[in-house]
């Protein structure tokens, strides 16, 4: 006999999701059940589901009892009772009859789904899942923790046991793998429960973008530190920065291309601009070595727009469909906008470090003397944004060759280090990421190098670099790279939706993180 058929309980129905489901699933787990209650007790004030990982405790037959008062205390937190064997990759030591003969006291203690392993399901049985099945919904998963698989084979084994919620789970190991799932959940979670996501820090976009494709909620974890799975947002984040509750199939998707990608602010400033503006769309991070792999998610995702950061700026100018001109002229873009089926690029960096410059120069003086650090993306948008308003631009670059050739294409000059000390500027603009954040303590130039009235920072994390603070010693005026990235930002959120940027919203959702995070470093 299974051992689910010990425990009579009302039956469930096998199929679809009970009505005004939270989105967001926290996973749980704690050595003792009091721990793993108290947390729950916590977590279940943020209208989430909440997936009790049975497996880590240390006495898992002491947990139904708990549970019980649990439900009764929180009747409308829905609960989900795992207990994954060490075969399946969980930490249970029991047998798949313990496994399941626990889980089905769970369920009669009030957890309205338990979890099975596919693999563990085949073993025990249609006739056992179906029993299971009877006293929660059953949520059917299949976990692959080094790769991304083709899902539809699997999703056709799943199928053969009729579980009420299909979750499949892969490794991302490039940008790629999250498409072969949106891909997936397209054609299958609109018809039917299904979870669906990559872990690992390729996978992040998985986790935002099945909301889009209506998959029946997404897993966040709940704090710093307590992730159960690599690459799970903040519940915090997901909710504040992304809304991902509000996320729905008429969702437009922007993202920032780029990579490293992690510690890029550009999802809280565009996101709070599109909070702030009542828009129905969410700005992901999309971290991808190649280019071209977001380049062509930019038809299937749909996305509506992207912005481009280190190293792809100048990559994906010759890929797009055509060039606003002065994208074509700097040969650099950093803003993309999908239209008609076509991508086309702009670069608003170039406002973004001409705008806060200008503010500052007496008009119609002299032309200022401008050096430029750099000879990438940022440095063409500096280059020739100065060269076109008649200032004198001198070139200097790790790359030597990089920087003669800007200054030819530009009509500027280059410099060599060695003579830094004795030429006199007006300007010093630092377009390389020397002194970003975490190397904190580095700077492009020494200070008796810094021979200007007036320095800015492309860098906008940290808000003042090492090269601004020595800058500011000496006496210079000093320019955050947080106006050019604000600037930038708000140019790229006009060029995308028509309308003025919040820009006050976006600095505040800027400034108030970097805040927050410097203070924690000092702590
Ligand atoms: P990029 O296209 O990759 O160019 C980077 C440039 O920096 C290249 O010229 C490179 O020299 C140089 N470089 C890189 N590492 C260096 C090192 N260790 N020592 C000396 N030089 C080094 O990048 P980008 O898009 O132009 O961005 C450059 C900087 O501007 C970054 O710090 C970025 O955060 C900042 N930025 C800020 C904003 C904003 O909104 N505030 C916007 C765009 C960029 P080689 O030619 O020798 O490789």
């Amino acid at each position: 006999m299974p051992a689910t058929t010990m425990i009579e309980t009302a039956p469930v129905p096998a199929q679809g999701l009970p009505p005004q489901m939270p989105r967001i699933c926290l996973a749980l787990q704690a050595p003792t059940v009091a721990e793993l209650l108290a947390k729950a007790e916590q977590a279940a004030r943020e209208s989430v589901i909440i997936e009790l990982r049975l497996d880590y405790l240390n006495h898992p037959e002491t947990a139904p009892a708990r549970i019980r008062q649990f439900c009764e205390s929180n009747p409308d937190t829905p609960l989900i009772a795992t207990c994954r064997r060490q075969a399946a990759g969980g930490k249970f030591k029991g047998t798949i009859a313990a496994e399941l003969a626990l889980l089905a006291k769970a369920a009669q203690a009030g957890c309205r789904f338990v979890d099975v392993s596919l693999e563990t399901a085949e073993r025990a049985g249609k006739e056992a899942m179906a029993g299971l099945g009877k006293r929660a919904r059953l949520i059917l998963s299949y976990h692959d923790f080094e790769r991304m698989r083709d899902p539809e084979p699997i999703f056709t084994r799943m199928q053969k046991l009729k579980p009420a919620v299909y979750k499949l789970v892969f490794t991302a190991r490039s940008f790629s793998d999250n498409l072969v799932l949106d891909a997936f959940l397209q054609k299958h979670a609109g018809q039917m429960p299904v979870v669906g996501l990559c872990m690992g820090e390729w996978g992040v976009p998985s986790r935002l973008l099945c909301m889009r494709d209506e998959a029946a909620f997404t897993f966040a974890s709940y704090g710093a530190g307590e992730e159960t799975a690599p690459g799970q947002i903040d519940i915090r984040e997901l909710r504040q920065v992304y809304r991902v509750d509000d996320i729905n199939r008429a969702t437009r998707v922007y993202g920032v291309l780029g990579y490293p990608i992690k510690h890029s602010l550009s999802p809280r400033m565009l996101n709070a601009a599109f909070r702030k503006e009542s828009l129905n769309a969410v700005y992901l991070p999309l971290a991808a070595k190649k280019a071209e792999e977001v380049l062509a998610a930019a038809h299937t995702i749909p996305l509506s727009g992207l912005s481009v950061t280190i190293p792809h700026k100048t990559a994906v100018a010759s890929r797009l469909d055509g060039l606003d001109p002065l994208a074509k002229k700097i040969g650099a873009v950093n803003t993309i906008v999908r239209s008609n089926g076509k991508l086309y690029g702009y670069n608003t960096d170039v406002a973004g470090i001409v705008g806060p410059l200008e503010q500052r120069l007496t008009p119609g003086g002299t032309p200022p003397r401008v050096l430029v650090l750099g000879a990438g993306g940022a440095a063409r948008a500096a280059v020739f944004g100065l060269r076109a308003r008649g200032a004198e631009v001198s070139i200097l670059n790790r790359t030597s060759a990089r920087a003669l050739a800007l200054a030819k294409q530009a009509q500027a000059k280059t410099v060599k280090r060695a003579d830094l000390k004795k030429l006199p500027f007006d300007v010093i603009i630092n377009a390389t990421p020397v002194g970003m954040w975490p190397d904190v303590k580095q700077s492009p130039l020494k200070a008796d190098e810094i021979r200007a009235a007036i320095v800015f920072d492309l860098i906008y994390n940290p808000m003042q670099t090492e090269l601004l603070r020595m800058a500011q010693a000496a006496g210079a005026q000093v320019i955050s790279g947080m106006e050019m990235f604000i600037a930038q930002g708000a140019r790229q959120f006009q060029i995308w939706t028509g309308k003025p940027a919040p820009v006050a919203e976006m600095r505040h959702a800027v400034v108030s993180w970097l805040e927050e995070e410097e203070k924690k470093q000092k702590k």
